[in-house]
């Protein structure tokens, strides 16, 4: 089907979603992308998008549109949550224009691929356009779609399930599979940085760490304000990303004498807070079914602590229009390629996110041993160890 004019449905125009509709297109597949919200949602903070990611974004020409709205960090400062001095500084070199490190609101990214998306002839995006289920027969797949009140049914050459973590086409392709609480919450606000001062001040990302709780923060909308999301343990875990918390529960975890004044500070200056809680899908997960397969949260959600969830949704949408172009109209084969490129690399990910989450909420004794550790081995040595991450490229 190289070349061709197959048409591929895309459930859920989240940043996986969006990223395959563009990648397949530019390939020149047909893309019909059908997202559940009517309008895509501020809803959601800050993403870290490193250049294994924006590589692949600034490849589909999304350069100039993102940096428009995404800021280049000089470094990531890692601090010590009890004592509040940094420990040490992991420095990012001039930012590679092809490949850069960026942080950004999930809202412009979003939007970036959406305003891209719109205007390429290929791509049809259906806002308040809800999967609700599929059928799949020889020559394709069945995809049953509400939209308002209108029922609609495409028959379609592959299926791309999109849907983030909540997954329809995975409630259908592999039922067994749920999602699974992992006793975390994320809580997250923003600062306004009112005075030039705080603008002013270096453009760092910072991770706090401290006992059974760990804190970021990095700049965004132009360095005006400061995203902060801290993570701590807890029983609540409904659904959703935005749900709205009280000052009193975010910081519950963040008192001193275990959280210095620094870092309470950090916490104080939020406003409003939102919750998610944190689940994961374990890395058994069925991804494919024939002409069907599942792409970013919706095969792999995963802690957000190696900061990839984003990246690896944006790696998948590459690799899979990739396997689709070179499959010669064997789309079946082609999927089960991609997922056979994807599966270790992702895998392998989630583990250093849950490895991760382990080493920063350390308390005591270990994490004495880890401070001084980390610091013997100095920024660049630590840097270097993402490099089989960030070096990535489709
Ligand atoms: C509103 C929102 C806010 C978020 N905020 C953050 C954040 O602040 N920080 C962070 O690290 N991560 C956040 N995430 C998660 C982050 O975007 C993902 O981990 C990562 O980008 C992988 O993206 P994805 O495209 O696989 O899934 P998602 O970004 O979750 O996108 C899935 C999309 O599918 C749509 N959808 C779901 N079901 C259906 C259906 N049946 N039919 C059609 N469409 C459907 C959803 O509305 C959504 O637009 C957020 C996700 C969402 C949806």
């Amino acid at each position: 089907m190289s070349g061709g004019r197959a048409t591929v449905l895309v459930a859920g125009a989240g940043i996986g979603g969006l990223t395959a509709a563009l990648a397949l297109a530019d390939k020149g597949f047909k893309v019909i992308v059908a997202e559940r919200t009517p309008r895509l949602e501020e809803a959601g903070a800050g993403l870290q998008l490193s250049p294994n990611a924006s590589s692949v974004l600034i490849g589909l020409g999304l350069k100039s549109s993102l940096e428009a709205c995404a800021i280049a960090p000089e470094a990531v400062s890692v601090m010590s949550g009890p004592r509040g001095g940094e420990l040490v500084r992991l420095p990012f070199d001039k930012p590679d224009p092809v490949a850069p490190y960026w942080v950004i609101h999930r809202a412009d990214l979003q939007a970036a691929l959406a305003a891209r998306a719109s205007t390429h002839s290929l791509i049809e995006l259906r806002l308040g356009c809800e999967l609700e289920s599929f059928t799949t027969n020889a020559d394709g797949v069945v995809v049953n779609l509400q939209q308002e009140t209108a029922l609609q049914r495409e028959t379609v050459a592959a299926l791309i399930g999109a849907d983030g973590l909540w997954s329809a086409v995975r409630r259908q392709l592999d039922p067994a599979t749920q999602p699974r609480f992992t006793g975390l919450i994320a809580w997250r606000g923003t600062v306004e940085n009112r005075s030039p001062l705080d603008q002013a001040s270096p453009s760092r990302v910072q991770l706090w760490m401290g006992s059974n709780a760990h804190l970021v923060t990095y700049p965004m909308a132009h360095g005006q304000q400061t995203n902060v999301v801290a993570i701590s343990s807890g029983q609540w875990h409904d659904q959703g990303w935005s749900v709205p918390a009280t000052a009193t529960e975010a910081s519950a975890a963040f008192t001193a004498p275990r959280w210095s004044e620094p870092a309470r500070a950090i916490i104080a200056s939020v406003t409003h807070w939102r919750k998610w809680a944190l689940f994961t899908l374990p890395a058994s997960a069925t991804w494919i079914d024939g002409r069907v397969a599942l792409l970013g949260d919706a095969a792999h959600a995963m802690l957000p602590f190696a900061a990839q969830g984003a990246g690896m949704a944006i790696e998948d949408a590459a690799v899979l229009a990739m396997c689709m172009s070179e499959g010669a109209g064997d789309i079946a084969s082609a999927l089960q390629h991609y997922a056979d490129l994807r599966r270790e690399r992702v895998a392998r990910v989630q583990n250093l996110a849950q490895q991760n989450g382990r080493i920063y909420h350390l308390a005591g004794p270990i994490a004495t041993a880890r401070d001084l550790s980390m610091k013997l081995l100095g920024g660049r040595r630590l840097l270097a160890r993402q490099n089989w991450i960030y070096n990535w490229r489709a």
